[in-house]
């Protein structure tokens, strides 16, 4: 009944294993590069909720803090008023917050540096190593060559230094319209690296800020922002995906350029894929945008906040990111080992009740009419630390549809005509008889008979009675919507069907079961704290839509993967 066989990737939180990031800070730390300074930062851009890619980077970038006892900010990469606003700062500061991390009073802003940053972008211009760039966007692209092509350099490149300073300055003063110039580094138009032919490091952009409103429309793009934000925060390790790999030579150049003070390492990873979702916040706001979900924390979603709804834990997601551990080469993660960490760490946290998700009603004929036993119930088997509870027993009960069957097949050892069967803590009941509705043929109520030598103890006469099944009394329980939750889309990789990835959702992923019966000791439960109900699977209280008048459950994970089974049972 309990879960079982959770050792087999056993690895305790408190070993953190060394990866190649840390292995890179070891060395820095041999060799004093940074005076012994270990500074991580995690700088999410506020256009989009905190999902379970994040979190690896949250993880790796606190983690590492914490085990060097040095610091990590939390730094908005707020340089693109597209599309950002406070309600995502405010989500992502909560988000990492509950994931278990604290940046003190370190919690900063790109958009902070705008004045900073114009000023390097002057002196830039004013050292000959940065121009106004007056081709389109279309223009710029054509120029810039290709992976077997060199670049042609603009016809702008060679303003003048005074010219530059005063169309910059005009840029920022509002005088042109968006797209008419950009301010571009003078690197070098035939380098290998495309990432190094004078790339944008300004452009107009007439739209208002979450922050900074309307006072600035020239915004810094994000190579040119990253690596000065970086080195204004004294960042050491700026810990990155694998996709900036190419950017890494012009962080450096425009570090190396300006003479900064502080010049961090930039050190790239691979980032977090999993099997059965999508994780590009691009994707993510199509699926909140177009319906898809009911919002950013749908339970479905592969967001921080959506899993924290449907009943995930911090630790859970921590272990599984330890778990998922940091490399440089890219790969598909399978969901079902997250689905793994979070039933493992349920399985000692979650108290064990009874609830019914599709009842039968069962009418106990020998049993007192009016009648109330209250039997006590362990809240974990495993940990009699959780305690017990009460729970009361009477005439009429509630039973799960799929516990009786009127043609038991082979080991089937539920309930069935003439079959006994235990009822968890309780009696062991024998079915005498079953009323139909005449119209459907449906099994709508059992007759049943207890023998009352077995309340919690063997059949006296030594007779075998071999399944046990839970149950709720009809008048001790209270009406529940249960929400079975499943993966959101159908296919393992819908990352990799491109624009099309829509077209694989699981039909599947919500059932809504609206005339469940849960023990009344659910009544009062706090929104969000966890549940097993026994034999069904992990629960938590929905704190969105749950109240003490209505109950609202979402099933963060069944007892054990059914989709391995089901594919097991394919490959068969
Ligand atoms: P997305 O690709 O989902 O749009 P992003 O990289 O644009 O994400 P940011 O807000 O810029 O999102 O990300 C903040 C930090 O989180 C960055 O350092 C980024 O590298 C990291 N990050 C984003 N997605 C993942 C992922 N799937 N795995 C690991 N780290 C990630
Ligand atoms: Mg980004």
């Amino acid at each position: 009944m309990e879960e079982e066989g959770t050792n087999s990737m056993t690895q305790t939180n408190s070993t953190i294993p060394s990866d190649f990031i840390r292995e890179i800070i070891d060395e820095h730390l041999r060799t004093n590069r940074f005076q012994g300074r270990v500074a991580t930062r995690f700088p999410p851009e506020p256009n989009g909720y905190l999902h379970i890619g994040h979190a690896k980077s949250v993880c790796l970038n606190f983690g590492i803090a914490v085990q060097y006892r040095g610091s990590c900010n939390l730094r908005l990469d707020d340089t693109d008023p597209t599309g950002e606003s406070q309600e995502y700062v405010d989500s992502i500061v909560q988000d990492v917050k509950w994931l278990g991390f604290d940046w003190d009073d370190r919690l900063y802003y790109a958009s902070d540096y705008y004045e900073q940053l114009y000023h390097y972008a002057v002196q830039l211009i004013k050292e000959g190593k940065a121009y106004v760039c007056s081709l389109s966007a279309d223009e710029i692209r054509e120029y810039r060559g290709t992976l077997t092509e060199p670049g042609k350099e603009s016809p702008y490149r060679n303003r003048s230094i005074e010219e530059n300073l005063d169309l910059f300055k005009r840029m920022r003063a509002g005088e042109f319209e968006e797209g008419t110039h950009v301010l571009r580094a003078k690197i070098d138009m035939a380098s290998p690296n495309i990432t190094m032919r004078d790339p944008v490091m300004y452009r107009i952009k007439r739209e208002t800020h979450y922050r900074t409103g309307d006072e600035w429309c020239i915004y810094p793009m994000y190579d040119f922002a990253h690596c000065l934000s970086d080195s204004i925060e004294k960042i050491t390790h700026s810990i990155c995906t694998l996709e900036f790999e190419n950017n890494r030579p012009l962080y450096d150049w425009f570090l190396d350029e300006l003479k900064a003070e502080y010049h961090p390492q930039q050190i790239e990873f691979a980032r977090l894929n999993l099997s059965y979702t999508v994780l590009s916040k691009r994707r993510l706001i199509e699926l909140v945008e177009r319906g898809y979900v009911t919002g950013w924390n749908d339970p479905r979603m592969p967001t921080i906040a959506g899993m924290r709804r449907r009943g995930y834990t911090p630790e859970a997601i921590r272990n599984f990111c330890a778990r998922v551990g940091v490399a440089k080469k890219e790969n598909l993660v399978d969901i079902s080992l997250l689905e793994h960490c979070v039933r493992e760490d349920l399985n000692e946290r979650a108290p064990r009740v009874m609830g019914v998700l599709r009842p039968l009603r069962v009418v106990i004929d020998n049993y007192p009419e009016g009648k109330v036993e209250e039997f006590e119930c362990s809240n974990h088997p495993q940990n009699p630390g959780m305690g017990s509870r009460k729970v009361s027993f009477s005439k009429v009960l509630y039973i799960e549809q799929d516990d009786f069957h009127q043609d038991p097949p082979k080991k089937y050892y539920r309930l069935g005509p003439g079959r006994e069967v235990r009822l968890r803590y309780s009696y062991v009941i024998k079915c005498v008889n079953i009323i139909k509705d005449d119209r459907t043929g449906e099994v709508v109520e059992l007759h049943c008979t207890y023998d009352p030598e077995t309340q919690n103890a063997p059949p006296p006469d030594g007779r075998k009675v071999e399944g046990v099944i839970h149950w709720v009394s009809a008048n001790h329980s209270v009406p529940a919507v249960v929400r079975l939750y499943d993966r959101l889309f159908g296919i393992p990789d819908p990352a990799a069907e491109g624009d099309e990835f829509t077209k694989y959702l699981n039909p599947r992923s919500l059932e809504t079961l609206t005339s469940c019966r849960v023990e009344s000791n659910l009544a009062s439960a706090a929104p969000g704290s966890p549940v097993q109900f026994e034999r069904v699977g992990y629960f938590c209280v929905d704190p969105v839509d749950s109240s003490t008048k209505a109950l609202v459950f979402n099933r963060t994970a069944t007892l054990r993967d059914s989709w391995a089974r089901i594919s097991d049972k394919e490959r068969k």
